[in-house]
């Protein structure tokens, strides 16, 4: 595998930066970026291997989002069972009551993607 990819990022090669100009003089272009491939635990996936920035990010996203979504369609809610639990509590500072309240998720998650 390629230690790096080229940026997806649609307008990467529209960036004035300095690190993206190549060529001699009289034939200078501004040039996608490299990305350098990174590994380990989720980097492997990460977004970061085909971006260079969150900005080409963005733009890829925003340019193809139709066809992004078509992948997993949401034409419903997803919900997750809870317990809404309030619970007293005391300040450190003066010891005065509060009543907290907590979501705690119950049972299994069913729905599956
Ligand atoms: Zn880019």
């Amino acid at each position: 595998m390629s230690e790096y990819k080229w940026c997806h990022g649609p307008k990467c090669h529209k960036s004035h930066t300095q690190d993206r100009v190549r060529g001699t003089k009289g034939s200078k272009v501004l040039r996608t970026r490299k990305v350098k491939q990174h590994q380990g635990y989720q980097l492997g996936t990460s977004f970061y291997n085909w971006f260079c920035s969150n900005g080409c990010y963005n733009d890829f996203a925003n340019t193809h989002v139709e066809r992004i979504v078509a992948i997993a369609p949401r034409n419903s809610p997803l919900e997750t069972p809870i317990d809404v639990v309030k619970e007293v509590r005391r300040n450190s500072w003066d010891n005065s009551e509060y009543t907290a309240t907590n979501i705690k998720e119950r049972g299994v998650d069913t729905q599956t993607e």
